[in-house]
């Protein structure tokens, strides 16, 4: 049998009538370019969520980059991050003129490590920009008690964790992206809330950024053909926002669901490899489900058996950014973040999303197994 790493339309159907009757309301309407479905929508994430506002953009990647710049970030500044992530958490922080400042991560949760965060800070830095890997929150404790300290901005980037939790001082429990200055998120098709097509949004709870953002994702305008600086293109798409919302009322479940798939996981592969680590403060939303193998030799191999047997798998990230050609003028060098680089050698993650059968979670746990 062959297991895919997502099925886009193995969801299809639980919202098919739903989201086809939203589609077609805007095509009556017309309202194509921030219509009201997009403040709906913005409204709807922002209260799930727990952040007062929330700005629907046009992709994960401008997230990123609107929340850097309304955060304040400018030219010649450090923003502090994780190299084992995808590239758009660090091409923003370059294309402002800032730089990228990569630290170590957590050899459990591979998720930016705060010991080596306070490290790397100097009088230039002015953010830290957290990761929330795979779904699990970054620690956000320690990575707030440094922003406070050193009077930084912190920018998570939630791509990948919409509907991940934090207990936050052991007392309240926050989704992610309610904790720092500004959360971003990504609803490419594959993560954990996904359009149609590409969109993205940024959540706050500081009314000064919120006004930034708002003018910056549509040409730095706030009055129409006024502009007190330059912004860009990049809005949610109308059509996007009606479809998420119909989605959004069904993610508090996917997320269960996902979270289930990953407990069958656990129990079948636990003597196999080191499963996904869960912290006690923490609630995952698993956007992929990751494992560990001891050697690169053992994990190269597990990939080969899967691939040859029709199981999808993929190397979330093969290559830290701090050894990306991308990022040689930084100069960086290998042995400088040991922990990234040993685990982008020894991690691979597996088909993951919350319709997969306990039929395919057998399927993958055996191709594993029988690899061993
Ligand atoms: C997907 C992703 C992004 C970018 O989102 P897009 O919507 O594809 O632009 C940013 N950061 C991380 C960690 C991601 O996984």
């Amino acid at each position: 049998m062959k297991v895919p790493m997502v099925d886009m339309l193995a969801g299809y159907p639980a919202i098919k009538d739903e989201a086809e009757i939203a589609v077609k309301n805007v095509m009556n309407k017309g309202n194509f370019i921030l219509g009201e479905e997009v403040a709906k929508f913005e409204k709807e994430f922002a209260a799930l969520n727990g952040s007062r506002y929330a700005v629907g953009v046009a992709n994960g990647t401008d997230a990123l980059r609107l929340a850097i710049l309304a955060a304040g970030i400018k030219p010649g500044d450090e923003v502090i991050t994780t190299p084992f992530t995808f590239i758009a958490t660090t091409e923003t922080i370059s294309q402002t003129g800032a730089v990228p400042v990569f630290a170590d991560i957590e050899p459990d949760t591979y998720n930016l490590d705060p010991v080596s965060v306070e490290k790397k800070i100097t009088k230039k830095t002015k953010a830290i920009l957290p990761v929330h890997l795979y779904g699990h929150p970054v620690d956000m404790d320690p990575i707030m008690a440094l922003a406070k300290k050193h009077n930084l901005k912190v920018i998570e980037d939630c791509a990948q964790a919409f509907t991940a939790q934090y207990n936050l001082g052991g007392k309240a429990w926050k989704y992610t992206g309610a904790i720092g200055d500004c959360g971003t998120y990504s609803f490419f098709p594959a993560k954990n809330l996904g359009a149609f097509g590409d969109g993205g949004l940024v959540t706050t709870d500081d009314p000064k950024i919120y006004e930034e953002l708002k003018a910056l994702r549509n040409h730095g305008s706030k009055v129409r053909y006024l502009h007190d600086m330059e912004g860009f293109n990049s809005r949610l798409d109308t059509i996007q926002a009606a479809i998420l919302s119909v989605k959004l009322r069904h993610v508090l479940k996917w997320t269960e669901m996902r979270n289930a798939v990953a407990a069958k996981y656990a129990a079948a592969l636990k003597d196999v490899c080191a499963t996904a680590v869960v912290r006690p403060n923490c609630r995952h939303s698993f956007n992929y489900y990751t494992i560990r193998f001891n050697s690169k030799a053992t994990r190269d191999n597990e990939q080969k058996h899967l691939t040859e047997n029709g199981i999808a798998n993929q190397i979330y990230y093969p290559v830290s950014l701090h050894l990306q050609k991308a990022y040689a003028h930084l100069g960086y060098k290998r042995g400088d973040l040991p922990v990234s680089e040993k685990t982008q050698d020894e991690v691979f993650s597996l088909p993951m999303y919350p319709e997969l059968t306990d039929e395919q979670i057998k399927t993958v746990t055996d191709a594993v197994k029988a690899a061993v």
